[in-house]
This record gives C-alpha cells, structure tokens and sequence, in this order.
C-alpha cells in the first residue's frame, strides 16, 4: 500500500533550530544559559530526534523537543559541585568535603573575597608583605609554638617539610607508621616525592627506641613520626613516644617531625572519645615540626598547618616550593575566624565539627523522634533504633559515638539511596544490616525541613 510522500517523510515535522529557538518557553533557559548554549543543546536534541526517525521512530512534536533541550542544558550544565546533606553520621567525611565551615569563617571568606584585602601588602609600612603573617600569630598563641606556617593542605605540609630538612638524605621511620591515609595519601609515596629517602625500622607491630638508634648514619636527614589516624595495631605492640624521639634527634643532631593528621586543638576525652594526641602535646614534647590540617579536628578549611622553631619555619618559607603550595585568601581568613572561636573558648558551640561531635545523645533522639512524627504524619513507614556515628577524616578508629537513627523501612534500600543521592539536594544515607538509615548528628541545624522533604520526595518515586 502505497501512503502520500507528504505523510511518509516524517522529517518534515521537525521544526527548524531558530523555530525551536523562538518559543517563549525557552526564554527562561535562554536568560539562564545564553542563547548559543541553547542554541547546541537544540542542535544535539534535532540531530537525535532525526537520528530516531532515521530508526523508524515518530517525529517528537514541537513539546517533546523544548523538554529535551531544557533537560540537556540541565544536565550537561548544572554545576558539577552541589551541596548535599549527610546523613550518614560520619562527621569528617572526606568524600563530602571534610568539615562544615562556622557561620564566623564563612562571613570572613566573604568580607575577604568581595573587595580587595592587604593579603600580601604591609599596611604600616605601605609596601609589599607576606601572605604568610596571616594567623600565624594566633596559631602560635593556641598551640605554644615559636612559628607558623600555613600551605595547601598536610599532604603538602609534609612534603615540603621532608624535602626542606632531609632531602636527599634518610628519613627514619617505623614499619608500624607507613600508612596510607586515604586519597592515595601513601607516606611512602610522598617521601619519595620529597626527595628523601625511606629508611624503615622495627616491625608492624614494634618498634623500639634502638631500632631508629642503630639507622642512624651520617646520611641522616630526618626521624618521623606519623599518627596512625586510621588504624590501631592491638594487641602485643610496642611504639616509640614522640618526647623519646626528641631525645634521640637532640642527641643525633636531628630534626623530629610530627605528622599529626588530623591535629586537634582540643582534649578529646570529655566527650567520651578516646585520647587523640593534640597540637599542644606535639610542640610541648619538642618536635622540630609538627603538622596537621584544617579541616580535619581543626574543623576550618582546607589547609596544612606547619608549626615549629622559629628558624626553621622562617627557612620553609623562603623554599621555591612553598610558592606552588601557597594558600589563598578565602582560607586565611576562614581559618583565622576558626582560630578565633578556640581563642575566645567557644570552639564547641560555634566550630560545626564540635557541636556535632558534643551532640547530646538525648538532642540527637528528640530529633530523630521529631522527624519520625513528621514522616509517620505522611504514611511513611519509619522506626527509631540505636546507632552509632563516627568522627571519620582517619581521627580516632573505632570509636563511636552513640545517636538515634531513623530507619526508613523498605525491601529495596539501595533503590531508596539511589533516589536519595538523586534528589535534590542529593541526601547520603547508610545502610545498615539491609535497611536505610539516617543520623541526625550530621544533619546542620536548619536542614531539617530540606531533608524531611527530600526523603518524601524519594519516598513517593520509590513506589
Ligand atoms: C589526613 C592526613 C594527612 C593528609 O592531610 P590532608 O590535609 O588531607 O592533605 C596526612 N597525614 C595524616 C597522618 C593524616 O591523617
């Protein structure tokens, strides 16, 4: 049977891309993205719908066709950054961006970013400075040290810190310190890159003071230290303090680096965690350097902070390779805001980090009951069970923190993460013993409300 040629030439149907271009419901997509961009996107959308025609499909009216180029533009162009909420109770999450920042540092990487700063220019002195007198002196003031001074995160601290003081020489560690930290952060890795040399002692589980005595030669550059962050060896082990190691580099004429990792500021045992070693303990035990980050127990931003003697920080800074690790100003001034809350002692009510570690656990159950009422109120079957949340960022291993989780019960959680991670805002859960659950510790005040309709929104697709 024989159709007329107009009917048979589907192709006909597809509007040309300017048509496309000229619907005032594309207007919208046009101010936001610019008209090239939708220009392509309406390109790509005809050149597959005639592609599919090519296949034996139908023309897409001219609907179908606006709908496709809106959702390329937000598909191809959404910010690939997003913000989500985390509701998997790991406060340190380094896959989420480690620590929230407090509301202080983020109004000083406003203040700092909208104009022009003295970022680099001595205002007495109305010339040239350096950006490395910024929250130096409060580090010190906090941390007991002669000098500070701050890169781009620890990893780089302990690169420039073993290629300034041993490069091309013996760092001496112990076989129970070559960690990897996650991220591909391998000590052995960045001592290689360094430019010095590994020289292990002892074994995983001990290492003795004459075990890093007897490595110790001419062509000695360094001893280091590494807090093992993520891991504990249990059980028969045996490992050399950090005041020890001083002793023996004093006597050696060596330099002692501490690489603290996640380098809190704050005794973590009143809050029923056990010991992490602190800034203080480091510099008061005489370590030539300690280093640590910013965003980990610090709870500010992104950075490494190196303190130490005075003469040697003040050599560190003039290395060429400080250049490439140099920090920027959004973080100097977020740090500094953060440096200012423990000054003023009021880390734990203003610093996000502390207040959801000094969570009660009687705060945390009044609002896991709070959203349960509110979701039960909409059908959805949910229930309350005893958890545990985690400090995460390789601080304190195996220690938790008790929380009151809400249970979101269905046969198909991963489904149900799936369509949480796709939401927006994307919300992280974890599954636990095969059922969805979400803590409240993580959630910040004020994304309560955002996340109750988030899961309702996953909810009602999930069916
Ligand atoms: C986290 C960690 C690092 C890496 O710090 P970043 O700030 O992520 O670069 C290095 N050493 C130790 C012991 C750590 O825990």
């Amino acid at each position: 049977m024989l159709d007329s040629p107009t009917v048979t030439n589907p192709y006909r149907h597809l509007p040309s891309i300017d048509r496309l271009l000229d619907q005032p419901e594309l207007v919208a997509v046009i101010d936001q993205f610019g008209r090239e961009q939708v220009r392509n996107a309406a390109r790509r959308v005809l050149d597959d719908a005639r592609a599919a025609i090519g296949e034996g499909g139908d023309a897409p009216d001219l609907d179908a066709l606006m709908a496709a180029v809106q959702t390329t533009l937000a598909t191809e162009l959404a910010p690939t950054l997003r913000p989500v909420l985390n509701a998997t109770g790991v406060v340190i999450h380094t896959n989420l961006g480690r620590a929230p920042l407090s509301q202080a540092a983020m109004a000083a990487m406003m203040a700092a970013t909208q104009g022009y700063s003295n970022l680099e220019y001595d205002l007495d002195a109305g010339r040239r400075g350096s950006r490395y007198v910024h929250a130096e002196r409060m580090i010190c003031e906090l941390t007991g040290a002669e000098a500070a001074l701050v890169v781009n995160n620890n990893a780089a601290a302990v690169t420039l810190a073993l290629r300034s003081l041993a490069g091309g020489k013996d760092v001496i560690i112990s076989r129970g310190e070559l960690v990897e930290i996650g991220g591909g952060f391998r000590i052995p890795d960045i001592l290689e890159q360094s430019g010095a040399r590994l020289l292990e002692v002892g074994t995983t589980n001990r290492t003795r003071l004459a075990d890093y005595e007897r490595a110790i030669t001419p062509a000695s550059g360094a001893l280091l230290k590494v807090h093992q962050s993520n891991f504990q060896i249990v059980g028969f082990s045996e490992a050399v303090g950090l005041s020890e190691l001083v002793e023996l580099g004093r006597r050696h004429d060596l330099p002692v680096i501490d690489d603290l990792g996640s380098g809190t500021l704050l005794d973590t045992t009143p809050f029923g965690l056990a010991y992490e070693p602190t800034v203080q303990d480091s510099v008061r035990s005489g370590a030539t350097l300690t280093t640590f980050s910013g965003d980990k127990l610090l709870g500010g931003p992104q950075a490494g902070i190196l303190v130490g003697k005075a003469d040697v920080i003040a050599r560190l800074k003039q290395e060429p390779l400080t250049r490439a690790l140099r920090v920027d100003k959004t973080t100097l001034a977020a740090l500094q805001a953060t440096l200012l809350a423990y000054l003023r002692g009021t880390a734990t009510t203003e610093i996000p980090v502390w207040q959801m570690i000094t969570a009660r656990p009687e705060e945390l159950a009044m609002r896991a009951k709070n959203w349960q009422d509110r979701l039960s109120a909409e059908s959805l079957p949910v229930e309350l069970r005893p958890g545990s949340s985690t400090v995460g960022g390789g601080s304190l291993p195996s220690q938790t923190l008790p929380t009151t989780l809400l249970a979101l019960i269905s046969d198909q959680p991963d489904r149900l993460a799936a369509l949480l991670r796709a939401g927006e805002p994307a919300v992280i859960a974890r599954i636990e013993s095969n059922t969805l659950v979400l803590d409240p510790r993580t959630i910040l005040p004020g994304e309560d409300d955002t996340l109750l309709a988030a899961i309702s929104a996953a909810w009602q697709k999930n069916r």
